[in-house]
């Protein structure tokens, strides 16, 4: 798993699994038979390329989506793995291409459309070339009682026979029935490792502050947990190390804990904390893996997370053991400056950059989410969720004014320079700011110039972030940033609704940085 951990940051450019990847990617790569079931959108494809670079021999990848196919392998090329297709879109050059490499041993994931899998050859090629593993994206299209039955799905079962290889298959459809037709046709009616579980931790009570007094915010919330074992995340080395004394001073079991002390040392803490009551371990992200502890009851975020897949992996280290666990992270115009700056100057390439600032866009809207943070949270991994009574955004609603006006501009300005503009050149437009760009591009001359006068750009930076919280515009990470529509957001622009955005982040907004654009 360390290997994966590691592989996910170097060849993927993410720094935590999403909810249920990190148990699936074990399981594929031990060789298990799997089936998954995850939501569209939340990240199944990782869930066998990661376990294709850590196995010996070729992965093959069956999908019905040619385009879909086409985008990954150009995704994985770009990130240095060596992946193919074989699909009726080649050209006659590419898959030669792919041939030699596979000849050569070079390949480590070919992609083949099913149709393929009808052709003699096939067999014999993937048994000669050493395929390990196959997966199996879309797998509810072997189900001839569903919308999507492709006929050529029912050759994968013999493949998976006469190859003699374990099959990951993956889908967003749950229905029982479905399912139940998966594991006869693909697996023989053996029933795989079943990967069927919400992503929501119940037990988990949610909170989110802006900094105000930080430290204080800290201290109140251990006070309120004293003799609990808690983990307190910092942004930085330094940070844990006084964090830890002032918990001492006021009299808890605290210690630090970051990537630059001894390896023995942290060794200590690990062993401690997983044997004692009580202890708070004050720590950098690289506390975390491989803590086994069940009862942490509760996780601390002083300074904000890298992204929501890193929080939602950080505050789910609380409560393993299903009893009530709480967390409280906060956020401040520092942190998102800071971790701006991480982003821009790494040495990621700029597409990544971009995905990253989204991630973190998509993070800050949870911070300033205006009702169920749980429902927000799960929402972004593609998971429909009730109200769930159980963060602080269900005991205390926040106070809300009618922004219907405010966002219908907002979207106003997107739609008309073609969605092709982050924040910061519509917050121009807006307020009728005349910069060079503004002017250049004729976009002092549209009807949206200059109407939100009334707010500040602080302002429109809020409301473009809570309209982002609420997915009324996505920000695309292909196209630097720039807002885009979703269909949420068209009722609110026709007129048939309103919506309400939180006063008190509009009203303290001048304090807060910008919206990267
Ligand atoms: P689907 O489950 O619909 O096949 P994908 O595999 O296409 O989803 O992933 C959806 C999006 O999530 C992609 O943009 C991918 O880059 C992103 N993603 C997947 N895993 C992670 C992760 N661990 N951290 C951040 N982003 C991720
Ligand atoms: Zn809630």
């Amino acid at each position: 798993m360390d290997r994966a951990a590691q592989l996910l940051g170097t060849v993927f450019g993410f720094d935590a699994f999403r909810p249920g990847q990190a148990e699936i990617v074990e399981a594929v790569a031990d060789g298990r038979n799997v089936l998954a079931i995850m939501p569209t959108g939340g990240g199944k494809s990782l869930c066998y390329q990661l376990p294709a670079l850590c196995r010996e021999g070729v992965t093959v990848v069956i999908s019905p989506l040619i385009a879909l196919m086409r985008d990954q392998v150009r995704a994985l090329r770009e990130a240095g793995v060596e992946a193919g297709a074989l699909t009726s879109g080649n050209t006659t050059e590419e898959t030669d291409a792919v041939f030699a490499a596979l000849e050569a041993g070079r390949l480590k994931l070919l992609y083949m459309a099913p149709e393929r899998l009808a052709s003699g050859g096939t067999q014999s090629l993937l048994r000669r070339i050493g395929c390990t593993l196959i997966a199996v994206d879309e797998a509810h299209c072997v189900s001839q009682w569903g919308h999507d039955f492709r006929p050529d799905y029912l050759a994968i079962g013999a493949l998976r026979r006469s190859l003699d290889v374990p099959l990951a298959a993956f889908t967003a459809t749950a229905d029982e029935e479905t399912r139940a037709e998966i594991v006869t046709r693909l697996f023989d009616g053996q029933a795989p490792q079943t990967f069927l579980r919400g992503f929501d931790r119940p037990n988990i009570h949610l909170a989110f502050q802006p900094k105000n007094q930080p430290r204080k915010q800290i201290l109140d919330f251990a006070e309120r947990r004293r003799g609990q074992s808690g983990i307190v995340y910092c942004g930085t080395r330094a940070k844990t190390e006084t964090l830890a004394a002032a918990l001492r001073a006021e009299g808890h079991a605290a210690c630090h804990y970051h990537g630059g002390m001894e390896p023995e040392a942290r060794r200590g803490v690990e062993a401690r904390f997983s044997r004692e009551d009580g202890l708070i371990v004050v720590a950098t992200v690289a506390f975390g893996m491989g803590i086994d502890k069940p009862d942490i009851r509760w996780v601390a975020h002083a300074d904000l997370p890298k992204s929501i897949e890193a929080y939602y992996q950080e505050i789910g280290r609380a409560g393993r053991d299903g009893a009530p666990a709480e967390t409280l992270t906060l956020y401040g115009a520092d942190d998102i400056r800071l971790r701006r700056t991480q982003i821009d100057e790494g040495l990621a390439p700029d597409d990544r950059k971009s995905a990253d600032h989204a991630r973190l866009n998509a993070l800050l809207g949870l911070a300033e989410a205006l009702r169920c943070r749980r429902q927000t949270l799960l929402g972004y991994f593609g998971e429909q969720a009730e109200p769930c009574g159980h963060c602080d955004l269900c005991d205390t609603p926040p106070e809300v004014f009618d922004g219907t006006e405010a966002v219908r501009k907002a979207l106003s300005a997107m739609l008309r320079t073609g969605e092709s503009f982050g924040a910061g050149h519509l917050i121009d437009i807006l307020i009728g700011n005349e910069t060079d760009k503004v002017k250049q591009r004729g976009h002092d001359r549209l009807p949206t110039f200059g109407v939100g006068k009334d707010l500040s750009r602080a302002q429109w930076q809020a409301v473009y972030r809570q309209m982002m919280g609420r997915d009324l515009c996505r920000p695309d990470a292909e196209r630097h940033g720039a807002f885009r529509m979703t269909e949420a957001a068209r009722p609110i622009l026709r007129g048939e609704e309103g919506i309400e955005l939180r006063r008190d982040t509009i009203q303290t907004a001048k304090a807060r940085p910008a919206v990267k654009t």
